[in-house]
Parts: C-alpha cells; sequence; structure tokens
C-alpha cells in the first residue's frame, strides 16, 4: 500500500488545534519514520511542547520550573502610557508607574524595574562598581539556581571582587580591612537564600554595615516586601522565619536593595532596584537598562500586583492566597476530591527561598506511582511520588482545578 500524502495525512489531523504547518511538520515526521499512523500522535507531541496550563500539585509554591509565582493577567490591545506623560503630553518614563508603587510599598527614594533580580544585580554593579572593588563576604559568594552565581556576575559587569571574612564568620572589621587595602565602590550583602550556614556563625548586619563610608546594596533575591505582613489577615505567618525584608532592609541603612518579582512578591518575573535616588538613577540611564528593561505587560501585572498589596488585599496575590489556606479547609477539599485517601503535608515556598521552613499543608495520597499519568492528562497535573506513593498536595491547586485533578486521578487508577 502506498503511504498517504504529506497534505492528506495533515488534514486528517485539522480537529487538533495547531496550525496547519505545525500539522504538515507531525504528518511528514511520521511518514519519515515510516509509520503514518503515529501522525497524531506526533501532533499531540508538537501540541504539548507549547507553554500551557498545568496545575501544580507539588505543594512547592514558587515552583521555578512551573513558573514560580501564579499570576492571572490580560490587558486589552490598546495603546498605553508606557511612556507618555499626560500632564504634559510629552514623552515620559516607563519607570514612574509600577515604580512608584514599590517606593510608597517600601519608603524606597525612587526605584527601577527590570527583567529579573539577576538582571539587577548585574546592572547595580555595572552602573556603580565598574572597574572598582565590590567587597563581598566569603559566605554570600553563592550560586542562585540556574547558574546565577555571585562571582561569574560580578567579573561579567567588570567590577572586582575583593572577597572578605570567611566562609562561616565574617564582620565589621573585615570589610574596614577590605575598604583600606582596596578602595572599595561597594559593599554588596547577598541574602544567601536557598541554603543556610549553621553552627559557629557570625554575619554583619545590614545596620552596622551602613556605618561605613561607602553605598550599601543588600542583594535579598525573595522580596518579602515588609515585615508586618499586613496584607495578610492572621500578619506574619511563622513559617517567614527570619526572612528579612524590603523595607526594614533599607529603614535599616542599605542604599540599595534588589529583589525578584515572582518569588515571595508574587507577581510577575521581574527584577527590582530600589533605594537612594543617585544611586538607582545611575542604573536608570546606565546603557544596560536598554537591554533589561521589561515591556509593558509585565510592567502592568507587577503594577496590579503592587495596587493589592496597597490595598491590603493579600487574597488578590495568588501566591498569598495559597500560602494562607488554612489547613482545614485544604483537608476538606482533600476530601471532597473523592480520589485517593485525604492526608496531610508538608508544603513549601521553594524558589530558593526559605530552605527548610515547612508549611502544614493537606492533600491525599495514591498507591503507586501514577505520576506519568497524571502529567498525561489534558491539563497536565504535577505531583509528587515519594517511596512509590504519589501525593497531590493541595496548597499550590487553585480550588477552581480541584474537579480537573479529580478527573486526572480517577482515570489514572
Ligand atoms: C532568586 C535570587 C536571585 C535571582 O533572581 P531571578 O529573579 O531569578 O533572576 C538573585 N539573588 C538572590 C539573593 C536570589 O534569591
Amino acid at each position: 500500500m502506498r503511504p498517504p500524502s504529506v497534505d492528506s495525512l495533515a488534514r486528517s489531523l485539522s480537529d487538533i488545534d495547531l496550525p496547519p504547518p505545525l500539522l504538515v511538520d507531525a504528518a511528514r515526521t511520521a511518514i519519515s519514520n515510516g509509520e503514518p499512523e503515529s501522525a497524531r500522535e506526533e501532533a499531540v507531541r508538537l501540541q504539548r511542547a507549547l507553554l500551557g496550563p498545568a496545575i501544580n500539585a507539588t505543594g512547592v509554591l514558587l515552583h521555578t520550573n512551573l513558573g514560580r509565582a501564579p499570576l492571572a493577567y490580560s490587558q486589552p490591545a490598546k495603546a498605553t502610557n508606557l511612556e507618555f506623560d499626560l500632564d504634559t503630553g510629552t514623552r515620559g518614563s516607563r519607570n514612574h508607574h509600577a515604580a512608584n508603587l514599590i517606593c510608597r510599598l517600601t519608603g524606597a527614594e525612587a526605584a527601577v524595574i527590570v527583567n529579573n533580580c539577576s538582571a539587577a544585580v548585574a546592572l547595580v554593579l555595572a552602573a556603580l562598581a565598574r572597574d572598582h572593588a565590590v567587597a563581598v563576604s566569603r559566605g554570600e559568594l553563592v550560586e542562585i539556581g540556574g547558574g546565577f552565581r555571585v562571582p561569574d556576575v560580578m567579573a561579567e559587569s567588570g567590577a572586582q571582587l575583593v572577597e572578605v571574612g570567611t566562609t562561616n564568620r565574617t564582620r565589621l572589621a573585615d570589610y574596614q580591612t577590605a575598604h583600606q587595602a582596596h578602595d572599595v565602590a561597594l559593599l554588596l550583602k547577598v541574602h544567601p537564600s536557598n541554603y543556610r550556614i549553621s553552627g559557629f556563625t557570625e554575619d554583619t548586619s545590614v545596620k552596622s554595615l551602613a556605618t561605613l563610608e561607602v553605598p550599601l546594596a543588600v542583594d535579598l533575591g525573595s522580596g518579602l516586601i515588609d515585615n508586618a505582613c499586613s496584607w495578610l489577615r492572621d500578619g506574619r505567618p511563622p513559617w517567614l522565619g527570619d526572612e528579612p525584608a524590603v523595607k526594614q532592609t533599607l529603614e535599616e541603612g542599605a542604599d540599595l536593595v534588589t529583589f525578584s518579582c515572582d518569588k515571595l512578591f508574587g507577581g510577575p518575573q521581574a527584577g527590582v532596584i530600589a533605594g537612594r535616588g543617585d544611586l538607582v538613577e545611575a542604573c536608570a540611564i546606565h546603557p544596560l537598562m536598554r537591554a533589561f528593561r521589561p515591556g509593558a505587560l509585565v510592567l502592568n501585572a507587577l503594577q496590579q500586583t503592587a495596587l493589592a498589596y496597597l490595598r491590603r488585599d493579600g487574597d488578590a496575590i495568588p501566591f498569598w492566597r495559597m500560602a494562607q489556606t488554612s489547613v482545614s479547609e485544604l483537608l476538606s477539599r482533600a476530601e471532597a476530591l473523592g480520589v485517593g485517601r485525604p492526608i496531610q503535608t508538608v508544603a513549601m515556598t521553594g524558589g530558593g527561598s526559605l530552605p527548610g521552613e515547612h508549611i502544614p499543608s493537606a492533600g491525599v495520597e495514591i498507591a503507586g506511582d501514577i505520576s506519568q499519568l497524571l502529567r498525561d492528562a489534558d491539563t497536565p497535573v504535577i505531583a509528587r511520588v515519594q517511596d512509590q506513593t504519589t501525593v497531590i498536595d493541595l496548597r499550590t491547586v487553585d480550588p477552581s482545578d480541584d474537579s480537573l485533578v479529580a478527573d486526572a486521578v480517577a482515570s489514572s487508577t
């Protein structure tokens, strides 16, 4: 029998929601593999390789592989005042919308928004310390997932790293010695987001570093905005531990802070540099800013998140809504699923923040490893497997997805 033509095979797939050129690709691959009957499978594979929704049932709230903080956002296909001053009718700055709200939230004099926190750190170093020395504690020369290594970023930005103190103990005197020997242009304190040093340790506080006559930049990473957590009904949750916040770090004397917007801030992927006006301005006018600036979609999503904070409406920020759901509510949802066995679980923030901090949670467990079958569901469900048991943690599942989870489990068992 002659194999079908590529075109007729592609046409037979027209019920699959992919543009014709991709259906043709699937048909061609199947025919060249000598298996025309696999064309449908190929097309589905192409479809699943597209960016799409997934249900995070891992219990890791800020799952980096699942896009960190979940966020709903849409905007009309209309022009915006992105860089237009409505009062004067002349050119404005894209840095005066969300950035001003971040200042209002944190007490910073000025702020600038870039694509992520890595870009924020790189820009601070390039703008303030190119060809100058930057002092960093040996205990803070960290790698923060995905290959972001402080010494490497430093080298790329043209700043010279001066290592201070030891891995476990660094004192103010160590910074003073480094400053005298190297004419340091900037002190960089890096929050060791994803690991902890314990035992015989000593760290130099922001307050005491601020007493030195050198600008102090603190890379906070996680972006907890304010210690008080006034946007949460029950105030600061215990699992935040001693996580430092942006507002208080600035109050303690940091000249600049940098943080991610899609970690504890719960917004879109972006990064913020906030603090002293002249230093922020030096970053904002640096040539790299053009390469690092986000577009209106991101700035608009960030603005919405910032407005939710100002309204003290943590429930409007999906990350915080999920984080503060009570265990009893999660347990009743687990029972209502009607599949698996309801259990208490342990969730975590993830995203390279708060290692070792546990958030009490609940979900269901199912005997055996059904994780692959769950991933094959129309809306893939990503679960956790431990000791040949599949665990669905509901803390990270939006309640409107519970029925999809129940269906996926029911058809996998
Ligand atoms: C997460 C993190 C970064 C990197 O942030 P991205 O937004 O992922 O680029 C940098 N520094 C610290 C301390 C972090 O925790």
